[in-house]
């Protein structure tokens, strides 16, 4: 496949004389337009289209997620564009959880400084209240709002992961853009089961049930709409449900981000990942720890593995950080710096996101602005 172009604006500031100081077309926020400009934005947006902007807004707890700034100058850049943005996100995996629902998602949200007034644009819970709004493609369940938007913006925060190695545009597509059903399989294998002998019998997993699928010890696994809501409930881990990590949950990770840009059309969707505040841990976390690398700046491409391919290779070439979680061993240039924090292979969604035609992991970096 023929190498893709991804283009890249550094977050360094291209002056440093003092007298500059006021100068904000050095600032990163006015660069990104350049970036834009470079990949095509104003072409790639139709007058009239409704745009979702894909954002990860963070948990309750989270320090360093995407600041909303970039997002409301991507907003700003697809108005001028003439387009009609919305930025989106969808529930999380549960039932419990703030976050599992549209209100409590959007309520996070506003705690991390996402609102209309800071986005310059509605939000819209792609996935709907509870998250079981969607559009079926590929078999996997795509947030309805995400399928239905003409155009479709991914936000990307850059971040390792401990199960998946790291989390970037593949991941926000295949995991960040899909209903709780596909979540669900992602995952997790097969269905959840009751295991009798730790039963007591409270029933707290029934009263959480969306489908009215439990009567305990009993799980009718043709009612279960998949939604994790039952091992949530359960406080005395009687609810088996088998957990995947690593090369098998990449792999769905990957054909699930495929469904997804079948759904909304590979011409209809543009990347932007920010190499900010590179955590070790995703922005689902309830915490943020210090960043692995020094910040690199922004990437942007038509295509989800090229963008991927190139992020991780410039945290592998950049030096690590100290006083983060990198053992010292894993801190030079040119350490494959994901694999040693979680011992997972960073590549395998990629490898299987270029098997399943998402895109090119050939790619080539400009460097812009
Ligand atoms: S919540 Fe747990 S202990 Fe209670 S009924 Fe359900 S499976 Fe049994
Ligand atoms: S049985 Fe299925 S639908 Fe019911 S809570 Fe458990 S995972 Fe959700």
């Amino acid at each position: 496949m023929e190498a893709a172009r991804v283009f890249l604006v550094s977050s360094r500031a291209p002056v440093h004389e003092p007298e500059r100081w006021s100068n904000r077309r050095y600032s990163l926020l006015s660069r990104i337009e350049v970036l834009a400009r470079k990949v095509g934005l104003q072409e790639f947006v139709e007058e009239g289209d409704l745009v979702a902007v894909k954002v990860h807004f963070g948990d309750r707890g989270t320090t360093r997620m995407l600041r909303s700034i970039y997002v409301r100058r991507m907003v700003e850049l697809v108005r001028e564009a003439g387009g009609k943005p919305f930025v989106t996100e969808t529930t999380g995996l549960g039932m419990l959880h703030p976050r599992s629902t549209a209100i409590g998602r959007l309520e996070t949200a506003r705690d991390n400084g996402y609102t209309q007034e800071t986005l310059g644009a509605p939000i819209v819970i792609a996935d709907g209240l509870r998250g079981f709004e969607y559009v079926v493609q590929d078999g996997v369940e795509v947030a309805s709002a995400i399928a239905e938007a003409d155009k479709l913006l991914v936000l990307s925060h850059l971040t390792g992961h401990f199960s998946s190695g790291f989390g970037g545009a593949i991941k926000h597509l295949g995991l960040g853009c899909v209903a709780k059903p596909a979540k669900f399989r992602v995952h997790i294998e097969g269905m959840p089961e009751i295991e009798a002998r730790k039963c007591t019998g409270c029933g707290r997993c029934a009263e959480v049930c969306p489908s009215g699928a439990i009567s305990p010890p009993e799980i009718d696994g043709e009612r279960c709409v998949m939604c994790a809501g039952c091992g949530e409930a359960c406080a005395h881990g009687a609810v088996k449900m088998e957990w995947l990590m690593g090369r098998e949950m990449c792999r769905r990770v990957a054909a699930s981000a495929s469904a997804v840009v079948r759904a909304v059309g590979r011409e209809n969707v543009l990347f932007f990942s920010f190499l900010l505040e590179v955590t070790p841990h995703c922005d689902c976390c309830a915490f943020s720890d210090n960043p692995i690398v020094p910040d690199i700046g922004v990437l942007a491409s038509r295509d989800a593995v090229a963008v991927d391919a190139a992020a991780l290779e410039l945290i592998r070439a950049s030096p690590g950080l100290p006083a983060s979680m990198l053992p010292e061993s894993a801190r030079g240039a040119g350490a494959e710096k994901f694999e040693h924090l979680f011992q997972r292979d960073a590549r395998v969604q990629i490898e299987e996101a270029e098997r399943l035609g998402v895109g090119a992991a050939e790619f080539s970096v400009l460097e812009v602005g």
